[in-house]
């Protein structure tokens, strides 16, 4: 039930993305939704980062949304930035980002999108809400 996303950087400086999800509830038959898309509901590039995308995929697919957030991080936004630009204004949708420095973002406007995370003390922080501690 559901989708997972992740996002991770190695200590040789490779970023990679996943995302599995049983697809939205009345699909048709056949539908093939964002995931398996590259750069829909998911991209990564060691120069810049990583996402992972989830919500209704058809919007994803159309923006492509996981490489949309490469996009604003060439152009200097942060990796919570770059969530928060690429959703804006896209209703269902969030999405988790990683930059190549590790720093992280997420952003979205799905009724519900818990989110866990590493951090520096190597410590699982873990939100339920809307409210990221990131910059
Ligand atoms: N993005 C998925 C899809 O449209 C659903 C989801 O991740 O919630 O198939």
């Amino acid at each position: 039930m559901g989708t997972v996303g992740a996002v991770a950087l190695d200590v040789h400086g490779n970023i990679a993305s996943a995302t599995s999800t049983g697809g939205t509830p009345h699909k048709l038959k056949g539908r093939v939704g964002d995931v398996p898309i590259f750069g829909a509901g998911g991209y990564s590039d060691n120069r810049y980062g990583g996402a992972s995308a989830t919500g209704h995929g058809e919007k994803i697919m159309r923006t492509l949304m996981s490489r949309g957030v490469i996009d604003e991080l060439r152009m200097g936004k942060t990796a919570h930035q770059a969530a928060l630009a690429v959703t804006h204004g896209i209703d269902n949708v969030g999405i988790i980002t990683l930059d190549k420095e590790g720093r992280i973002g997420a952003a979205h406007n799905t009724p519900f999108m818990p989110t866990a995370w590493v951090n520096d003390d190597g410590q699982i922080q873990v939100n339920m809400g809307n409210d990221y501690p990131f910059g």
